[in-house]
């Protein structure tokens, strides 16, 4: 489990990093929106879980949280703030947040609502996965993309999900291998470029725009070229439709 740490409070993020490594979970830390979407944007292994403070420097950590829905994005996150006030509270939740801590706050109760929240996001909050035009029914095991039905193989299936899961996201070859197949393959398999042509020829329509892109050297990225570019997160937050 991988945990981005959102904060510039240099003491705070030690803290939270110790903490929660002791714990066994993995830690990146951004000081600035910038920062954090860019972790957001390729992150190996992706981020699991956002602690996202409001006061930053260069911006207001509500655009991240912002900027992550924006992209359908269900990456949870826990808002750590020093302003308790009701409104401010509601407006997190409203924005999309899983849960809200305010400082002080002890290693303790972060930690209790940390696992309250991974807990709660490894079930499937609802039915459906969707990503700008396709659907994912998780109860028929159907996809939609743009009104039309698209049969998937079991492989292609656990292939596609695992990219909705994490859109966006550079994953890599070795990445995909260990989540959608059990056994080892061995170094140089082709298996996941070759499920990713059998997903591509399903998916992709002359009419509609390609959805899996290649990354060259680092694996595949479930967005268009315009929708997913690391590192140029402004330009993905408008292109989702
Ligand atoms: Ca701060």
């Amino acid at each position: 489990m991988q945990i981005l740490i959102v904060e510039d409070d240099r003491g705070i993020t030690s803290f939270l990093e110790k903490g929660l490594r002791a714990e066994g979970y993995a830690t990146v830390v951004a000081g600035t929106p910038d920062e954090a979407r860019l972790a957001l944007g390729t992150a190996d292994p992706p981020i699991d879980l956002v602690l996202l403070d409001l006061g930053l420097p260069g911006g207001e950590g509500g655009e991240v949280l912002a900027w992550l829905r924006g992209l359908g994005m269900a990456t949870p996150v826990i808002i750590l703030t020093a302003r308790a006030e009701v409104e401010q509270k509601v407006r997190g939740l409203n924005g999309g947040a899983n849960d809200y801590v305010t400082k002080p706050f002890s290693f303790d109760e972060l930690l209790a609502r940390v696992r309250a929240v991974l807990r709660t996001a490894e079930q499937p909050s609802s039915s459906e996965i969707v990503v700008g035009d396709l659907r994912l029914d998780l109860l028929t095991k159907v996809a939609w993309r743009a009104g039309q039905r698209i049969e998937l193989a079991p492989r292609e299936w656990a292939l596609l999900e695992l990219f909705m899961r994490h859109p966006h996201q550079v994953l890599s070859r070795a990445q995909i291998l260990s989540s959608v197949w059990d056994q080892t393959f061995e170094t140089g398999s082709n298996v996941v470029d070759v499920y990713v042509g059998y997903l591509r020829k399903k998916l992709n329509k002359p009419a509609l725009e390609p959805l899996l892109v290649t990354v060259r050297g680092a694996g595949y990225r479930f967005a268009t070229d315009a929708t997913g570019r690391s590192g140029q997160p402004e330009r993905s937050a408008d292109a989702r439709n």
